[in-house]
């Protein structure tokens, strides 16, 4: 019989949901089906992160309903990232599993995650197939994500690992004293180690409503992703440096013979023009590459909190139901 990992253990279950009215009770009837059969007591705490929509009403209804089903609300939208870590910092499990909101992630694996940290393992972790069903674009960005990712940083993510994951509370204690803001969770859980499993499963679509992974949100996540796992990018810009200066130096020698041996010192606009416009280039991605990583440090060193809590179910529940 499964549930003798440690008598009693608890599961929570930590799922960032922005604008998914349309999603939440079916996720959570889901989640509770599955979690009534590896017999072990559990909680699945939802986080609002900044929704507009219904999300928040419907929370506090399920919280009504079920005293497990618990949540937090944050002030404005924080991203996924800090609705995870927000998540994590209020799970009392002695596993965590977290995963979205859209049943993308599907429910019925949630057994087997337990299933696998049963047999010792820290880190049970999901990679996605590669599923024909996703939309075109959305496949070919998420591949441009991952490569990205493992070009210019020194983790290696393998393509399709996604935030639905289980983590044994030792693993989320480690994450939850990192002190550092803007974090790319993916690729933490690969840097702390640990006895770790992949799982691979096939995608399910999106239950209701639209990704809310605009455009911007994926960029910007796949630069926190490099800048906050790694200063590869910085090292680019000195070999970028090197390699040029080795260049000019051999054209200035050439120049030099064409301007005391030969007659053809006026040509040579071409060259020039193309010169300029290049290092203006190399120059400017540098200054960028080093102002993403200084605007790195001034957003750290604000020690600003990683996200602000609105509300959760303990004081809704005391407003609805005074002592
Ligand atoms: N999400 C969030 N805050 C955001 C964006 C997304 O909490 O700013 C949640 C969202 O509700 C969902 C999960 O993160 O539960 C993954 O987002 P989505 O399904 O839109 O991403 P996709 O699957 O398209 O990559
Ligand atoms: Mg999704």
């Amino acid at each position: 019989m499964p549930g003798n990992k440690t008598n009693n253990a608890l599961i929570s279950v930590v799922i960032p949901s922005y604008n998914e009215e349309g999603n939440i009770d079916k996720i959570a009837s889901y989640v509770v089906e599955q979690l009534t059969k590896p017999e072990y007591p559990f909680e699945i705490i939802f986080v609002d992160d900044g929704s507009t929509d219904s999300t928040l009403e419907k929370l506090i209804q399920l919280n009504r309903k079920d005293a497990r089903i618990k949540f937090l609300s944050l002030s404005r939208n924080f991203g996924h990232q800090s609705a995870l870590i927000a998540g994590l910092d209020f799970a009392a499990g002695d596993a965590v599993i977290s995963m979205d909101a859209d049943l993308q992630h599907p429910p019925e694996l949630l057994p087997k995650l337990i299933s696998k940290w049963e047999e010792d393992y820290d880190v049970v972790y999901t990679r996605r197939k590669e599923d024909q069903e996703l939309p075109y674009l959305k496949r070919k960005t998420s591949k441009m994500f991952y490569k990205f990712i493992n070009i210019f940083s020194d983790i290696k993510l393998e393509p399709g690992t996604s935030d639905f994951r289980l983590m044994d509370k030792k693993v989320v204690s480690v994450i939850k004293e990192l002190p550092e803001n803007n974090l790319f969770i993916r690729g933490l859980i690969k840097w702390v180690g640990f006895k770790q499993y992949c799982i691979e499963y096939i995608p399910q679509k999106r239950n209701d409503g639209e990704s809310k992974y605009s455009y911007r949100k994926m960029i910007s996540l796949a630069i926190s992703g490099v800048t906050s796992t790694s200063i590869f990018p910085l090292r680019i810009a000195s070999v970028m440096g090197f390699i040029i200066s080795i260049a000019a130096f051999g054209y200035s020698l050439v120049v030099l013979y064409d301007y005391y041996f030969t007659n053809k010192n006026l040509s040579g606009w071409t060259t020039l023009i193309i010169a300029i416009l290049f290092l203006g280039g190399a120059q400017l991605i540098t200054l960028g590459i080093i102002g993403e990583y200084l605007g790195k440090l001034l957003i750290q060193s604000k020690g600003r909190p990683k996200y602000i809590i609105k509300k959760t179910y303990e004081e809704t529940r005391n407003q609805e139901y005074p002592a």
